[in-house]
């Protein structure tokens, strides 16, 4: 770059990024320079837009530094970029909230030409989004503020939590689940809805379910929700769940992770243990020659495989169980009705048009393996369902039940895989002892 080229681009850049760090007198004499050069053939030549595209500013400097657009909120956009910029506390008033809180701001993002502020509430570290056009005070405090947790990422985050476009203002029906432990503060919290429920642990012993109906979905449902952590599961709606529940979602998939998968596993486990009329299958899913995709094509389209692959099970809870691995849990279901849920995800995996970045298309199938509960146990494993101690099924035992189910269904896959792949398999011959 000669140094003409050079100083075209530092007064570009400084007029694009830095107008608030930049004294006035500074920012006038660089838009005077800026002008008098705009018929000087450097000062707009392609490498400068170029070198724009290419500018991703990350973390907290996102946004702050292009927050000069806004005027209405220019005067929250100032008091804000100053906490970021100095790592302080907020105090601030919100819409949803009548008190003033302490906020930790650790971002600002901008979507739709909307402005959100991220952060956590007093002494948390949990985040959450604020619309800026919903405070209605704000006041920058002497104390430091507290960091995100280490593994925070702004952009996922923001991601996570504003694609999300179906999400309403109104859910028509909140299911959530919590334990016992957390009644007498459901019961001195209610949330915000038309009409509210809190069914007995019938269903699932040591947890209540909680159904609202008509619930307002603001920032303190959220806050609500988020502040049991994981010991609240949102049964219902999704959205909510894979915004709330994020430590159980696969981030690379958004599919259910084995954290999940225990929860649920243990569920129904529950509830075959205290009906003996209860049953579900198990399917064990995994790509054929996945090791074959990722030597030819690479990693990163690996990774573009299993996303193409997950989102062919989008009708169910599937479970990404391991690297390539998968499992798809389903209530009342015998193994063969179960082997037509297979078969139309197989189809569906082999329909697939996934293209490497040569531009062929690149085969994908997957095999899979099915077992049923608690037909296909041992005799061994279906004797300790049978001698029922009510409530006494420990975690441990719900735990090696479905270890041994998984187990079985994993022998069919083996089989499905032996026998030529691209195929599904329900466990035959006696139970393994
Ligand atoms: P088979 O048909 O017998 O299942 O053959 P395979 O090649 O799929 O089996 P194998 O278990 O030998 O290989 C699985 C490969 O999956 C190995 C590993 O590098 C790859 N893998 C696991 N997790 C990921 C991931 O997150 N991303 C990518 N790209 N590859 C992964
Ligand atoms: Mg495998
Ligand atoms: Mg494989």
């Amino acid at each position: 770059m000669n140094q003409d080229t050079a100083e075209a681009f530092v007064i570009h850049f400084a007029l694009k990024y830095f107008p608030h760090v930049f004294p006035q007198e500074v920012m006038d004499a660089l838009k005077a320079g800026g002008k008098a050069e705009q018929n000087h053939p450097v000062t707009t030549p392609g490498i400068l837009l170029e070198w724009e595209n290419k500018i991703s500013i990350q973390s907290h400097w996102k946004g702050v530094i292009e927050d000069y657009n806004v005027d209405k909120e220019n005067a929250v956009a100032q008091v804000i970029k100053s906490a970021l910029l100095k790592t302080r506390q907020l105090k601030i008033k919100y819409q949803e909230k009548p008190e003033p809180v302490v906020f930790n701001p650790f971002g600002l993002v901008i979507r739709s030409a909307k402005f959100y502020l991220v952060g956590s509430f007093e002494e948390s570290q949990q985040p959450y989004l604020l619309g800026i056009d919903k405070i209605t005070q704000i006041q920058l405090l002497e104390q430091q503020a507290l960091r995100p947790q280490k593994d925070f990422i702004l952009d996922d985050f923001s991601e996570a939590f504003l694609t999300h476009p179906t999400s309403p203002e109104i859910i028509d029906t909140l299911v959530v689940e919590f334990p016992e432990k957390a009644f007498y503060y459901v019961k001195s919290h209610p949330i915000k809805c038309e009409q509210l429920h809190i069914s007995d642990p019938q269903g699932t012993p040591g947890y209540f379910h909680l159904n609202a109906y008509k619930v307002k979905n603001t920032l303190l449902l959220h806050q609500w929700l988020g502040s049991f952590h994981d010991d609240a599961y949102i049964i219902k709606p999704h959205y909510i769940r894979q915004q709330i529940n994020r430590s159980l979602i696969d981030q690379l998939t958004n599919l259910y992770n084995r954290k999940a998968f225990e929860r649920i596993g243990s569920r129904e486990i529950d509830r075959c243990y205290r009906d003996s009329n209860c049953y579900f299958s198990i399917l064990v899913m995994d790509i054929d020659h996945f090791k074959n995709i990722n030597d030819r094509h690479g990693h990163v389209f690996g990774d573009e495989v299993l996303i193409k692959v997950a989102e062919c099970f989008r009708d169910y809870d599937a479970i990404r169980y391991g690297g390539e691995e998968f499992v798809i849990l389903l209530p009342h279901t015998h193994a063969v009705e179960a082997d037509c849920a297979a078969e139309r995800i197989r189809q569906s995996i082999e329909s697939l048009v996934i293209k490497s970045g040569a531009g062929d298309p690149v085969a994908v199938t997957l095999s899979i393996g099915i077992a049923e509960f608690p037909l296909h146990l041992s005799n061994k494993d279906r004797d300790s369902l049978q001698r029922k101690e009510k409530f006494k099924l420990n975690t441990k035992t719900k735990g090696s039940l479905m270890d041994a189910i998984i187990k079985q269904a994993d022998k069919a896959l083996y089989q499905a895989k032996e026998t030529g792949r691209n195929q599904s398999v329900i466990i035959q011959g006696e139970p393994v002892l």
